[in-house]
Parts: C-alpha cells; structure tokens; sequence
C-alpha cells in the first residue's frame, strides 16, 4: 500500500535550538494513528506551530530522557488534562525507568500537579533493549547506544508499521547496534551533532557518518540533531538534513 505512512518533523534541532530548531519530536502517522518519537522542552510550541493539536497524538516513545528529548511531557500532559481535555488513552513509552523519571520530571518543574488518576488513561511502558514491544499494529525495536544519562539507558530506535521501517539514531556516538537499527530501513533519521570528531563521544559527526555509512542499507537518510558547525556546513554534507515542518511520505 502505497504512501501509508509518514514522517512529520515537528522538531529536528539539538538541545541548545541551534539553527532556531526545535527540539526533537517526529510524528509518525499510519493507518493506526500518530506516534511521536520523542517530546522536547518546547515540543508542544512547535507542536502548535505545525497547526496541530495533542489530540492527534495516541502514543509517543523516547530515546532517552534528555530535557531536549522528553523535557515537554509535563506540559503535554497538564495540557491533556486541563486544556484540551483529551479523554483518548495516552501510552508513552521509553527506557526503563521511565515512570520514575516521568513522575519526577514532572513534579520538579510543576510541584504538586503529578497525579496518579488522569482524565485518560495512562499508560506507561518501559522498554527493555533488544526485546521487540507490539502495540498494536506498530512494533519498537529499541538497542542500547552510547551516550552518557546517568543510570538509566539511552536508546535507539526502529519502528515498523504498515509494512514501512523508521529508524532512529537517538543521540549517540557510534555503536555497531546502529547497524541492526537502520538495516533496511525505508528512512534513516540520523544525528549528526559534530562536523568534526570531537573527544566527547556521545555524538556523531560527519566523518563518523562518512565511514560508517556504506556498511547500511537504507533507502533514505535524514540527518537531525545538528550542532552549530554542522549546520554552517550543512551543504558540504552528502546526506539529506532535516528541517523543521518538513513531512515525508514513505
Ligand atoms: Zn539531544
Ligand atoms: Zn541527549
């Protein structure tokens, strides 16, 4: 079936608005409904800016719990609750820990609004790493990657649906679980934070990217997460990068 899914970039920066980005957060939509891959500080702002509401959102699914990653929830979910008035179930998933982490987050920047019964049903799944999670008609493969979150696990993805597969890098340096990741894959959404190798190694960088590549089979790649030197250099990159409010069909 052709043209069943598709990739909404709501946001594609990094965690410092580089470029003026958003912070990360794609939309999936399939036959089944919208998965938001991760949900950034100002993610339901952008959210907004593409002309949509949280209502179109059914299930969403983080790489990690960075602020740029996951930091918009409690919003996303004061918002559900008290402004838009979603009576829809909501199912969030993520690294283990999650629920902790997502109750915590909440409390630290809303005290007191974190609640144990939600106008809709919440449900919380923690994803362990190469254990395949069906919800639905969607199946998330997530794998352990290298990129430092203190206890909790920092994770790329690969999610198929109606026959289509989206990978996701999440932030990382390079590991070889990426091959697995992204083997196959209809699109390739890829971090390349650095253009030039840099000591700290929990990003990619082009070189990386340029060595590595080959090695992948994929039908397309879309580089996100850029910093502000790979953004300067973006037209010297042989790979496709992302931009904010950009929609593909896959
Ligand atoms: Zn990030
Ligand atoms: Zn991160």
């Amino acid at each position: 079936m052709p043209n069943n899914v598709e990739l909404r970039v709501v946001g594609c920066g990094d965690a410092f608005g580089s470029g003026g980005q958003f912070q990360s957060c794609f939309l999936i939509n399939d036959l089944n409904g919208t998965l938001a891959v991760d949900f950034g500080a100002r993610s339901l702002i952008a959210l907004r800016a593409c002309g949509l509401d949280q209502q179109v959102i059914d299930q969403i699914v983080l790489t990690h719990f960075h602020e740029d990653h996951m930091g918009g929830l409690p919003f996303f979910l004061l918002d559900r609750e008290y402004v838009a008035r979603v009576d829809a179930p909501l199912r969030i998933m993520g690294p283990r820990g999650l629920a902790k982490r997502l109750q915590d987050m909440t409390e630290v920047m809303c005290p007191g609004v974190w609640k144990k019964t939600w106008r809709f049903h919440l449900d919380l799944i923690e994803i362990d790493p190469d254990r395949p999670v069906q919800v639905g008609d969607r199946c998330i493969l997530s794998k352990t990657v290298r990129h430092p979150t203190g206890p909790f696990e920092a994770t790329a993805l690969r999610v198929e649906t109606c026959g289509k597969v989206i990978a996701f890098s999440g932030d990382t340096g390079w590991v070889d679980a990426l091959y697995d990741i992204a083997a196959d894959s209809d699109l390739f959404v890829c971090e390349c934070f650095n253009y030039e190798e840099q000591p700290y190694g929990g990003h990619l960088s082009l070189p990386v990217l340029l060595s590595k590549l080959p090695d992948i089979q994929f039908r397309r790649i879309l580089l996100n997460h850029l910093g502000p030197e790979m953004l300067a250099n973006r037209m010297s990159a042989p790979f496709e990068t992302l931009a904010d409010g950009a929609i593909y069909a896959i």
